[in-house]
Order: structure tokens, then C-alpha cells, then sequence
């Protein structure tokens, strides 16, 4: 009995797997100093630029102001003769289209100089804006296929960076992605609009607080990335992981993550390895990766760069993505990036901690003085009141296939969005609600007035794991992040309901005070006490998981959207579209296009995953249990000739399981032959109350006779393999 599927060369070629690529060449040089070298960053500007042209850039950079175009063959010169120093050949607009993959169209610095030869050149027009053909990327009907133009545009706030290969280098210059008519067809424009207008209304309540020269207010993102390595001879040995990113077969091991011995142990010395190559490239990069550990799961990490403006931070993201993937492949394994590879695992997530900065440091610091605490307070209470506020739209931003396993699973947190304030900061807010309070939870009376509030803690509480959206001492973190999706359109919604919170206290607090410094006591403490009374049911810091959670939850009229079919739509409410063109992030059509998108997304990925499954079941686990049946019918019979009683109670065993399988199998089938609705949304909900249990009818037939077959006929590598074998 011989496997042919692959599964034991598999399980041979991890055993025998040597190491063969070779220590990392530091040429001398320390990790340290290699940390941007790969940047065309401040240093190299200052530099390589004439003057002025770098003083315009630069207050393009750090104060937003307008780009001056003609900079613009300055600037790319510059690029080139650093570039072509460092081995680069050729040059390519990154972008961000709604795949949420990144794209790139690399063209060769090089061009025939008219005598025989050749000779770089990269002029400021091709720095600042190219022509990639926009009618193969997701546009949700912007353009159609016969307006096909699409344009890059540099982003001069995120730095162009060489991209290494052996075989040669590339110059990569982050990019906008538009249509011909101008509308956001990427995961960057709304994103960098949505900083712009954060900021426009920041102003305004740093102004009443009395700051002349706060400086930009920047919204900052710190992403922490959960992923799973296995052997890429187990990856390439099932097509669900290769073609759906997660396995859609595969029996509960005996030993899975309930001895809680993997979260922070010993890092496994090929995974090491795998992870410092990766920090190398991206240090070089200049992406400041801090943290790396064990995750929960076996064959679960995590990595973390320290944050950065959430622009930077979501390009870097990107790369992150793509050297983790890159890099595993060359250490003989597969990165998963899906937020749900093996059922009965912990899922991956990616928190995205957010807050906002500028020259006055941190602008979700309590600080260490009551009128930095008035402050703080004001932008805390933005924050909840635009949480509770859109919490359908924020809620909708991390709405996928992938996603669906985890939110409201029991291990990530629930689809329902609640703020973890901590005990201390909850108490401030719950007197906040009767006014000028005093009780003395935190230490000496509390007034919420400027003079008098008492100093508060940085770490206002103990860490709530259950909780979608926390408050973690400086700043909030968002936990319903997929591990696999751009980090863009959740910090997009932030940054947007956030401004229009600022921008509803900025109007109340100036009518109040009218010009009069004196009245920021009476002002801020009648803001804060509107947004505690009205918005407190959003703060919550229990435990998310409970079922009293759920019902309480309800009471207090918070939306529950358990999965992408409910909670996409929401993109549609008027009351989420009016925000978002407000403050002028997207318009009703670029939202509307991005609606179609996603929901789209959502049919072909179950289309994928039932179309996948019925291949597996029919063409792998089908003929096992045919091999396992023929061999035990033989046997009988082979025993029966020799006068014995043979047992068939395996045998019949195997044979009701092959029929559950059987039906399954023709049951899925007649879901995915369905005809398309016209409607979208319809077509969704098919495949989510139909193709998806026809899906797990399958598996569970599937994964029973995983348990009784013969080993050796088992055709697909199993849970325990993946996750164990290293
Ligand atoms: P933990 O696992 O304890 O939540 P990590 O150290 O893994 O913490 O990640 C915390 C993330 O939060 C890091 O990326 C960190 O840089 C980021 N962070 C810290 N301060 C801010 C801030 N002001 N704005 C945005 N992100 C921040
Ligand atoms: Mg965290």
C-alpha cells in the first residue's frame, strides 16, 4: 500500500530538510547600521538635493503643504544617481489596488541613446505620475473596460526604497492609484485624504486649547501581524491551502493547542532563522520591526514594527506581507497569511494600534498634567463618541471571507464593537455622565475641569483580550483586524469618523467659549458630559466572549452584524456615506464601487472554497475510502473462504461515512450550480446559507473518515503533520 498523493515524500523531504541557505552577509557591517540603506529617506535628500528643492519637499512632507511639480526633475535625478549607485536597473510606481495586494509595473531606466548604445534616464514626469492600464484591477464599475486608463501618482510622503533581488535591484516609488476621471480606485487615496481631514479638525481643538504651533497632526498606526508557517512540501500537498489559503479538510488532532505551550516559547531554530532574515531585509528597508514571539497557536508568530504615520505604516505593512511570504519560501516553508488556516486553531489576527501625533507628542497621552489630561479627555471622547457613532461602518472595514472565522468565534473578538476603556478611565467617564463629579475612585477629588483633574494613569486599567476596540494606556487598538487584509480602510474609517467627532466638539466647544480663553473649563466639561451621557453604551469591559455580553449588548442597541453578508450593506447607509464625503475621503460612487467590490470578493471566495472542496472530495477522500473499502471487502472475503466470520463492523462503519460524503458531495454541487442572481447581495446570501453548510457536510464526513481510514491511504497531509512536523 503505497500513497501516490505525496503526502509521505512530503513528510520525508521535512525530515531530511537541511538548511541550504547560508548565514546572512553583513559584509562587515552590524544590523544597525545597514537600517535604511535602502531608503531614499531624509539623509540621503539633504544630501543629494539642491537646497531649495529639498526645503519644498520637505514642507510637503511634514507640514502637508501643496507639491510643487517643477521640484519634480530635481528630485528624480537625484533618485536616479542613488539608484544606479546601488545597482538599480530599473524603476516601478508601487500601488495599492482594492485586491488588496500591491501591484507594480517595473520599467528599465535605460534607453537607446542614438548611437549604438544606451543611457539612464528618469525624468520628473515619470516620478510623479504613471499610466499602468487600470481595466484588470477591481474598480466596482468606476470605469469600464473601454475608459481603461489609470494613473499613478507619487506619494512624495512615503519614501522610495530599493527593492533587492540577486539578480539585480529595483527602485520602488510609492503611489496613488486613480481612475482617468479622478476617483480612488486603491487602498492609499482615501487613506491619505482621511489623514488630511483628521487634521484639518485636530487643529481646531488644539487651537482652543490654546496651541499656536501644534504642527501636523498625524494619525499613527502600529500593526501587530499574526501568521502561520508550515513545510512548503505540506503546503504544495494540499490545493486547499494553495489555492483557498486555508484547509477546508483536516481532523481535530490529539494534540492541538490546549496545553497552552507554544504562546512565547522557544522559537524554532529554522523559524528564527526565517525571521532574522526577514527583519534584515526590512531594517534595510527601513521598516523598524520591533517585536517577534510565538503566537497562540502551534506554528503561529507574530510580528510588529513600531509605529509610524499610519500612511508609512500601511506601505510598510505591504512589505511586510510580501517579505514574510518571500522569505518563508526560502526557508522551505509557507507563510500563511488567511485568518483562519486550520479549523479548531486560534485564527490570525492583525491589531492595528492607532492614535494621533504631532509637535505636543502624543496626542492620546493622558500626559502628566490635569490640563493635558482635559485635553486627552477630549480626544478619548471623540474617539468613543465615533466608535459608538459608526460603529456599523467600522465594523463593515473588516468584513471578509477570512474574517467571518474569527469575529464572534470565542477567540477573537465578537462582530459586536464595544470600547475596553479600562477600570479607571471607565470611572472617569461613567461621573463624567453627572457632571462635575467627585468621587474618588482615582486618587483626590475629581472635577473634570482643567486645573483641577487629577493626574491620570497611562495604564488605566488591566489588558481585556475579548475586546474588539481598547484603549492600551496611549493609544487605541483596533483587534478585529484580519491578518490577511490591508490595513488601509479600517485606519481610512478611523481617521474619518474621528474628524467628524472633532469636528462636532470644535463647534460646540467655540460656540460655547466665543473667542474667550477663560470658558475652556465650562466648555470642556459640557462637551465631555454630552458625549459620556449619549455615548456610553458603547464602553464596555467585560468579557466580550459571554453570552450575557450578547444579550446586554442588544439592550444597550449595538449593532451585531455576525458576518460580511450583514455587515457589508452597511456601506450603504446613508448616514456612513454622508461621513465619508464630508470630509471628502470618498464619494457616494467611490463608496458604492467598493461596496460591489467587497461583496463580490465574498462570492468568489466561497465560489473558490466550494468549488475546491467538491474537487478534493470527489478526486482525494473519495477514492480513499473507495482503496480502504475494496481492501477490507477483499479481506472478508479472502476470510470468508477460509470458513471464518469475518467483522464487517468497519467496514459498515466506513460505508455509512462514504455516503454522508456521497450526499455531501452531490448536495454542494447543487448549490454551486445555482444560477446568478441579479441581485449581489442575493447571490451572497446563497453562498452563505447554502454553499456553506453544503461545505461543511462534506468536511464533516470528510474529517470522520480521516479518523478511521487506513493511515496510509490518507491522501492529504493532516493537521497533526502541519502543525507539528518542523
Ligand atoms: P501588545 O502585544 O502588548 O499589544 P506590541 O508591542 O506587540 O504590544 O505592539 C504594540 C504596537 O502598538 C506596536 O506596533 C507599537 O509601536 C504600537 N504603538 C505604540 N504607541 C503607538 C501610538 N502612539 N500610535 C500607534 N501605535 C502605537
Ligand atoms: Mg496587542
Amino acid at each position: 500500500m503505497k500513497s501516490t498523493t505525496g503526502r509521505q515524500e512530503a513528510i520525508a523531504a521535512v525530515i531530511n530538510y537541511t538548511p541550504f541557505v547560508d548565514a546572512i552577509d553583513l559584509e562587515g557591517e552590524t544590523a544597525l547600521s545597514l537600517y535604511g540603506t535602502n531608503v531614499f529617506n531624509d539623509k540621503v535628500m539633504r544630501e543629494l538635493l539642491p537646497k531649495s528643492v529639498y526645503k519644498s519637499l520637505q514642507r510637503t512632507i511634514e507640514r502637508g503643504d501643496k507639491l510643487d511639480f517643477a521640484i519634480a526633475d530635481a528630485v528624480a535625478s537625484a533618485m536616479k544617481t542613488w539608484a544606479l549607485g546601488k545597482g538599480v536597473t530599473h524603476f516601478t510606481h508601487v500601488f495599492y489596488p482594492l485586491t488588496s495586494l500591491t501591484a507594480e509595473k517595473h520599467d528599465s531606466f535605460f534607453e537607446p541613446d542614438g548611437k549604438g548604445g544606451t543611457i539612464a534616464q528618469f525624468a520628473g514626469s515619470a516620478l510623479i505620475q504613471g499610466e499602468p492600464d487600470a481595466s484588470s484591477f477591481p474598480s466596482g464599475g468606476i470605469r469600464s473596460t473601454f475608459e481603461a486608463r489609470g494613473y499613478t501618482a507619487w506619494d512624495v510622503t512615503s519614501p522610495a526604497y530599493i527593492y533587492e533581488n540577486p539578480n539585480g535591484n529595483t527602485l520602488c516609488i510609492p503611489t496613488a492609484f486613480l481612475s482617468w476621471t479622478g476617483e480612488a480606485l486603491d487602498h492609499k487615496t482615501p487613506l491619505l485624504r482621511s489623514m488630511q481631514a483628521l487634521n484639518t479638525q485636530a487643529q481646531r481643538i488644539l487651537k482652543l486649547f490654546g496651541h499656536s504651533d501644534p504642527g501636523m497632526v498625524t494619525a499613527t498606526a502600529g500593526p501587530e501581524q499574526e501568521y502561520f508557517l508550515i513545510d512548503r512540501n505540506f503546503y504544495f500537498a494540499r490545493p486547499d491551502l494553495l489555492s483557498a489559503g486555508r484547509t477546508l479538510f483536516g481532523a481535530k488532532p490529539p494534540k492541538g493547542q490546549e496545553f497552552e505551550d507554544h504562546y512565547f516559547g522557544a522559537i524554532p531554530e529554522r523559524v528564527l532563522a526565517f525571521m532574522m532574515e526577514s527583519e534584515h531585509e526590512m531594517y534595510k528597508q527601513g521598516i523598524p520591526i520591533k517585536t517577534r514571539h510565538n503566537e497562540v497557536a502551534p506554528g503561529q508568530f507574530e510580528i510588529a514594527p513600531i509605529y509610524e504615520s499610519a500612511n508609512l505604516s500601511h506601505d510598510h505593512q505591504h512589505m511586510i506581507m510580501l517579505t514574510l511570504q518571500r522569505m518563508a519560501a526560502k526557508y522551505g516553508m509557507a507563510c500563511l497569511l488567511h485568518e483562519k488556516p486550520f479549523a479548531g486553531i486560534n485564527g490570525s489576527g492583525k491589531h492595528v494600534n492607532w492614535s494621533l501625533g504631532c509637535k505636543l507628542g502624543n496626542l492620546l497621552d493622558p500626559g502628566d498634567t490635569p490640563h493635558d489630561n482635559a485635553q486627552f479627555l477630549v480626544f478619548c471622547a471623540a474617539t468613543i463618541r465615533a466608535v459608538h457613532k459608526y460603529s456599523t461602518l467600522l465594523r463593515s472595514t473588516v468584513a471578509s471571507t477570512g474574517n467571518d472565522h474569527r469575529l464572534g468565534a470565542n477567540e477573537a473578538p465578537p462582530a459586536i464593537l464595544s470600547i475596553f476603556l479600562g477600570e479607571q478611565l471607565e470611572d472617569v467617564f461613567t461621573q463624567l455622565k453627572a457632571g462635575p463629579a467627585n468621587r474618588s475612585k482615582l486618587s483626590g477629588t475629581l472635577t473634570v475641569g482643567v486645573d483641577t483633574l487629577p493626574t491620570l494613569p497611562r495604564h488605566a486599567g488591566d489588558r481585556n483580550r475579548t475586546s474588539p476596540f481598547a484603549f492600551t494606556g496611549n493609544r487605541f487598538e483596533f483587534r478585529a483586524v484580519g491578518s490577511s487584509q490591508s490595513i488601509s480602510w479600517p485606519l481610512v474609517v478611523m481617521n474619518c469618523v474621528v474628524a467628524e467627532s472633532l469636528d462636532f466638539i470644535a463647534t460646540e466647544m467655540e460656540r460655547e467659549m466665543a473667542g474667550d480663553s477663560a470658558k475652556l473649563n465650562g466648555a470642556v466639561q459640557k462637551v465631555l458630559q454630552g458625549i459620556a451621557v449619549d455615548h456610553s453604551a458603547v464602553i464596555f469591559g467585560g468579557n466580550g466572549y459571554s453570552e450575557e455580553w450578547h444579550q446586554e449588548a442588544e439592550r444597550r442597541g449595538l449593532p451585531n452584524l455576525r458576518n460580511t453578508v450583514e455587515a457589508l450593506p452597511a456601506l450603504k447607509d446613508p448616514a456612513n456615506i454622508a461621513v465619508l464625503g464630508k470630509y471628502q475621503v470618498l464619494s457616494e460612487r467611490e463608496v458604492l464601487s467598493r461596496y460591489d467590490i467587497w461583496l463580490e470578493r465574498y462570492c468568489r471566495d466561497i465560489n473558490t472554497e466550494g468549488m475546491l472542496a467538491l474537487d478534493i472530495a470527489r478526486t482525494k477522500i473519495l477514492p480513499a475510502a473507495l482503496t480502504y473499502q475494496a481492501q477490507l471487502t477483499s479481506l472478508a472475503l479472502d476470510l470468508k473462504s477460509l470458513g471464518k466470520t469475518p467483522s464487517t463492523t468497519l467496514l459498515d462503519q466506513i460505508l455509512g461515512m462514504t455516503g454522508a460524503l456521497e450526499a455531501g458531495i452531490a448536495s454542494l454541487e447543487h448549490e454551486l450550480a445555482h444560477e446568478d442572481a441579479d441581485d449581489l447581495l442575493t447571490h451572497a446570501r446563497h453562498f452563505r446559507d447554502k454553499v456553506i453548510p453544503a461545505m461543511s457536510q462534506i468536511r464533516s464526513a470528510a474529517d470522520a473518515l480521516e479518523g478511521v481510514l487506513c493511515d496510509e491511504v490518507w491522501p492529504l497531509p493532516t493537521y497533526q503533520e502541519m502543525l507539528f512536523i518542523k
